[in-house]
Parts: structure tokens; C-alpha cells; sequence
């Protein structure tokens, strides 16, 4: 098939507006499907995928299609992007194999976050945009009011919308006309060397690691030699095919063509997405734009059981040479034994990977609050040396240094953007809206703009710091708008911010799995109610025991639990020694299960609850 007719496209949606519907319906109408086992949804092949109705990895399919106009033969390869920003970066990946996208939108809900969020990465690529409203069929859909909010939006004209039905499949067969018709074909060069682009990757247990590349220029086949620009090193190929969405062997590869290569990489941290690849001996310029993954939240996971610690090593292993985006470092708590520290590219990502580790391997965790990366910038020439560098990246709180040799702190700052839709403006606006307003400013958020997007919706911007949305900050939104309100957010880099640690005591020694970091204006009311949470959580001793948060040497809350005498052997007046003897001795059991903090020992289940929170 020539260049002329090869279409690299991909569909950008917001969660359930029926991305994947589309994609099986394209692949059955073009007769792809038929090639498969029967198999509903084939693009979305995770069982948390199915659960959450969101595509976590990219997966690509190439159908043929014959022109119902002019009767010629088009290769249509269909990208399906991640559609949460958390994996913004595979998306811009899989856009960049891509030159235009079918915006699909739900034509009863209308335009939300993630539609805007991945209008705009598509925008800024240059891409080619096929306007869409899907679920036509459906009797309460808005299509009039959708299609002037697309046009409004995104500068589209209304006239050129196309008006779907996924599910029954109609108006499918003006879409793919529309495709071959206006998408424009890939720039490739098939006689120029090779430029391969790196854009997806997995691990099967037999074949080892499988990369899906866009082949912009040149070829690719069997036994040829190919070097990754970023890494330096090279690889023999040993198949090349197509995906459809199973892996299908070809003779090769040509420019303007999507598909699979294995070769002898060993795991797919190797597999960098973004990366360029091409033959041994003939450089050529990379894609631009690679950027190495960057995790922004994290989390501390241990195993309920200490026991389990092996179980749970070989279940984390497997799952990141699956996941290369996740990081990993071991941790060692006193409280709940040794355990990981995971870095995840946002929320989402995380909540992910820890359904996949429960069902694929069944495996029970405990999973601490997600906390954030902060930058900390340190003075002194010694301390420099010592550190090799003046900006720290702190994820733990443990590991911040000494105040007195920090200069500043940063903290990871997103842009937030709500899409809020209401039917009775007046309440609407005394209500609801300031009851939005309010979160974000609560949460240290600076407004951005909020505007009318028409008669019953209304889109807010809010830059806001990472850590103040990493816990709860959706649920709450959610609880405000009674579920109708959406909320996607892009990174917006570091600010520098008036951070503090706060050390929490009991009896005078720091606890230090909770230690935290948090703003200043938040530290005292954090700090009572660490406080608080911990006399309800410890046990009473003989003796008092003071517990206090403070700030470097200053208290900045304080609690007492008041001394209470318990003699597990009270009951027992006289009598049976072996009993006493028992009871005594399963106190002592227990006490292993407890964290010993001086003469203070804590539960493990209550650190469990407090971490959790
Ligand atoms: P995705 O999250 O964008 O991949 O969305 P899905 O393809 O999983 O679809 C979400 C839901 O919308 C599913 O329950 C689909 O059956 C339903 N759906 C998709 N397309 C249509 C359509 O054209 N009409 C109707 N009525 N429902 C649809
Ligand atoms: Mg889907």
C-alpha cells in the first residue's frame, strides 16, 4: 500500500464517551474483527480496564479498508490513546506516530474535562481534527447544544460534525469516508534511512518485550541491527508485524507504517517511550520532544502479613516490567517492616496499579497516603558537596535535611480544570459554584478564570499545588456537584512555597513514619488533628503519655492521654498458675504486633489507619 493511502489516526475522549465502542465497531465493519477470537471490546485488554471503563495502555490496530467513492485500498492505523492525563505522556506519544484525531464526544454529556485536556495536546501537535458527537441514538441526547459547544470551543464548524451511533453502528461508514478523505497521509521518506519512533510498549512472559513503532522514514525488517538514540544501545530484530490487535509477522515494515517489533531487549524499562530508533551506522535526527517519565505521586505499600513480604516482592516485580512508567525503592518502616516506596505519574495511575496487584495477583497491601516530590534548595558550599547538588528531590519526609540548610522548599503545582454543569442558575450560582470556589481556595488554589462554556455549564481553571488534590480533592468535588462535575489537570511545574515540617512526639521521640510535610498556614490545624486521631488511637498506659507535633523545636499542638492501670491478671485472684502464665504470655505476642516508641508502643492496625488517612 502506498504512503498516499496510509492513515495514522487515533480518538481522543473523555472516559465513556465510547472510544472503544467506536474502535470495535471500526475494526467489525472493516472485517478486522472477524480475524479475532470473539471477543467484546478487544482495544481494551486489561481486566481493570473493563472494570473502570478506561484505557490504561495505548493499543493499536491496523485495518484495511476499500473506499466506498473511490474503490481504492487504504491501510487505516488506529492509535488508541490512554484517555486520562495521568498518561499524558503516552498520549503525546502516540499523537506524535499520529497526523489527526477523531474528537469524540458524547452528544448527551456534552464537552468535560478530558475532552478539553486532549483537545489541546492534539492542537499543539498540529493534528488533523475529525469533530464527532457519539450515542445520537440516545433519546435525551443534546445534539444541537454539543455541536455549538464544539464550535464555540474549539473553533469547528458545525457543518462539519459527524453524527454517530458507536453502538448501533451508524454513521461509521462517513466517519472512515471522512478519514481517507481529509486526514492527511504520514511524511514519510521509504528510501531514507531508517527513523523509527518508540511509542508503546509490553512484556509477554514468552516473548520477552514488544515495542509498537511508528516507522517515519526508511525500514525495518528481520535481522537488521537497530540503535535507541536515547539509551545508545542496539539490538537485532527478530519479527516485525502488524497488530490487529494480535500481533500479525511480516516480511517488514515500511515507512508510514505502525506495528511490532521484538528484539533481544531484556525489559521494558529499556523500552523508553518517545525514544528514536535506527539502523546501526546511519544516524538520524531524533523525534524532539523526549522526555523521560517523571513520577509525581507516591506511595509507601507493604504487605498486611510481614510473612507475605515474598509473595508480594514477586507480584510488584512482575507488574513493573509490565508498567515501566512506575518507580521503585525499597523502604523499611519500624512500624510496618520492610516494604517499597512506588512513584506513580498521578492518581489515577496509582489506584491502577494497586487494582491490578489485587486482582491479577491477588495480592493485600497496605498503601500509604499518596504524598508528592518536593524540591528543596540547600546552602552552605560543604553541604553542596556533600549531596552533589544545591536542589534536592525529597518524597519522603524523612529524608528532608536539617532547616538550617534549606534555602527554599518547591512543590509540584497542576492546573486544574472543572467542567460544572447545572439547570437552575440562580441556585446554581449561590450555591454550588461557591461551594466549588471555596474547595479550591481551601486547598491553596489560585483562580484562573471562570467562564460561561453555555446556558448549563460552566468551565473554572485553578492552578492548584499537587499535594493539596492528591487525597480526597475529586471525592469532594464530586460530593458538591452530586457526581456531575468533571476534573482532569496538567502538570504545571514547581513553585517555591512556605513548607515546614512537622515532627510529631510521643513522650518527647519522634515517630517517624509521621512526619509530614505541609504548608505553614495549614501546620497548626494539621497538627491538632494528628494530635487528636492519636489519643483516640493509642492505647492507655500506666503513665501519662504527651503527644506533640512541632516544627523544629517549636510545639505546635499537644495531647494527653491520661494514665489508666490495666493488670491483664486482675481477674484472676489465686488459682491456676498456667493460666495466668498464658494470658501473660499472650500479651507478649501482641506486643510484637506493636510499634515501640520509648515506653509507648502503637498498634500496627492503628499506624495502618493513620497512614491510610
Ligand atoms: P470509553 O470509556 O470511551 O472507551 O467508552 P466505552 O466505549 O467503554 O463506552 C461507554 C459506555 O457507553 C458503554 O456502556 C457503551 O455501551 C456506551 N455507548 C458507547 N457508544 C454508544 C452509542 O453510540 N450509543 C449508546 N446509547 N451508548 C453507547
Ligand atoms: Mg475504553
Amino acid at each position: 500500500i502506498p504512503i498516499s493511502n496510509i492513515r495514522n489516526f487515533s480518538i481522543i475522549a473523555h472516559v465513556d464517551h465510547g472510544k472503544s465502542t467506536l474502535a470495535d465497531r471500526l475494526l467489525e465493519i472493516t472485517g478486522t474483527l472477524n480475524l479475532e477470537p470473539d471477543r467484546k471490546q478487544v482495544l481494551d485488554r486489561l481486566q481493570v480496564e473493563r472494570e473502570r471503563g478506561i484505557t490504561v495502555k495505548a493499543v493499536t490496530a491496523s485495518l484495511q479498508y476499500i473506499s466506498k467513492k473511490n474503490k481504492q485500498i487504504y491501510l487505516l492505523n488506529l492509535v488508541d490513546t490512554p484517555g486520562h492525563v495521568d498518561f499524558s505522556n503516552e498520549v503525546i506519544r502516540s499523537l506524535t506516530a499520529c497526523q489527526s484525531v477523531i474528537l469524540l464526544v458524547d452528544a448527551k454529556e456534552g464537552v468535560q474535562a478530558q475532552t478539553f485536556a486532549n483537545f489541546y495536546l492534539a492542537f499543539v501537535n498540529n493534528l488533523i481534527i475529525i469533530p464527532v458527537l457519539n450515542k445520537v441514538d440516545l433519546k435525551n441526547a443534546n445534539t444541537q447544544m454539543v455541536g455549538k459547544q464544539l464550535s464555540n470551543l474549539f473553533e469547528i464548524e458545525e457543518k462539519d460534525i459527524l453524527k454517530i451511533s458507536a453502538k448501533l453502528g451508524t454513521g461509521i461508514i462517513e466517519l472512515l469516508e471522512r478519514i481517507v478523505s481529509i486526514a492527511p497521509a504520514p511524511p514519510s521518506e521509504r528510501n531514507a534511512p531508517l527513523k523509527a519512533l518508540l511509542f508503546d510498549s509490553w512484556f509477554e512472559k514468552y516473548r520477552g518485550v514488544i515495542i509498537l513503532l511508528y516507522i517515519q522514514d526508511g525500514e525495518i525488517k528481520k535481522g537488521d541491527i537497530i540503535c535507541s538514540h536515547h539509551t545508545g544501545a542496539s539490538y537485532t530484530v527478530n519479527n516485525v508485524g502488524i497488530v490487529r490487535p494480535n500481533e500479525y509477522e511480516t516480511d517488514v515494515l515500511k515507512g508510514g507504517q505502525i506495528g511490532y517489533v521484538t528484539c533481544n531487549m531484556q525489559s521494558v524499562k529499556e523500552a523508553r517511550i518517545g525514544d528514536t530508533f535506527y539502523h546501526k551506522g546511519h544516524f538520524v535526527e531524533p523525534f524532539p520532544g523526549f522526555k523521560p517519565l517523571r513520577p509525581m505521586v507516591f506511595s509507601g505499600i507493604y504487605p498486611i502479613e510481614s510473612s507475605q513480604y515474598v509473595a508480594l516482592r514477586s507480584a510488584i516485580d512482575k507488574l513493573t516490567l509490565t508498567d515501566s512508567a512506575v518507580t521503585l525503592a525499597t523502604e523499611t518502616s519500624p512500624a510496618l517492616g520492610h516494604g517499597w516506596r512506588l512513584g506513580f505519574l498521578g492518581l489515577l495511575h496509582l489506584e491502577v496499579f494497586n487494582q491490578r496487584l489485587d486482582q491479577e495477583y491477588g495480592a493485600q497491601t497496605i498503601m500509604t497516603a499518596p504524598s508528592v516530590t518536593y524540591k528543596v534548595r540547600i546552602i552552605g558550599e560543604k553541604n553542596i558537596k556533600k549531596y552533589r547538588t544545591d536542589e534536592l528531590e525529597i518524597s519522603n519526609p524523612v529524608h528532608l535535611p536539617d532547616v538550617k540548610i534549606i534555602k527554599e522548599m518547591l512543590e509540584p503545582t497542576i492546573t486544574g480544570t472543572i467542567i460544572a454543569p447545572f439547570s437552575d442558575p440562580v441556585c446554581f450560582l449561590a450555591e454550588y459554584l461557591s461551594k466549588i470556589v471555596s474547595l479550591c481556595a481551601e486547598r491553596r488554589g489560585e483562580e484562573k478564570s471562570v467562564s460561561f462554556l453555555d446556558e448549563s455549564r460552566v468551565i473554572i481553571q485553578y492552578i492548584l499545588p499537587l499535594n493539596e488534590i492528591v487525597i480526597d480533592f475529586h471525592d469532594k468535588l464530586k460530593n458538591i456537584s452530586s457526581g456531575f462535575a468533571s476534573f482532569d489537570y496538567e502538570n504545571n511545574g514547581y513553585v517555591i512555597s512556605d513548607l515546614v515540617k512537622i515532627d510529631l512526639l510521643l513522650n518527647g521521640e519522634v515517630v517517624e513514619e509521621l512526619c509530614s510535610i505541609v504548608h505553614r498556614s495549614k501546620a497548626r490545624k494539621f497538627g491538632h488533628e494528628l494530635c487528636e486521631k492519636l489519643t483516640e488511637i493509642i492505647p492507655r498506659k500506666q503513665f501519662k503519655i504527651a503527644i506533640q507535633a512541632a516544627i523544629g523545636t517549636k510545639i505546635i499542638a499537644r495531647e494527653n492521654i491520661k494514665p489508666y492501670r490495666k493488670d491483664v491478671t486482675q481477674n484472676l485472684y489465686g488459682g491456676d498458675a498456667t493460666r495466668r502464665y498464658k494470658l501473660l504470655h499472650r500479651q507478649a505476642e501482641g506486643k510484637r504486633k506493636m510499634r515501640m516508641i520509648g515506653k509507648v508502643e502503637i498498634p500496627r492496625d492503628a499506624f495502618i489507619k493513620l497512614l491510610k488517612t
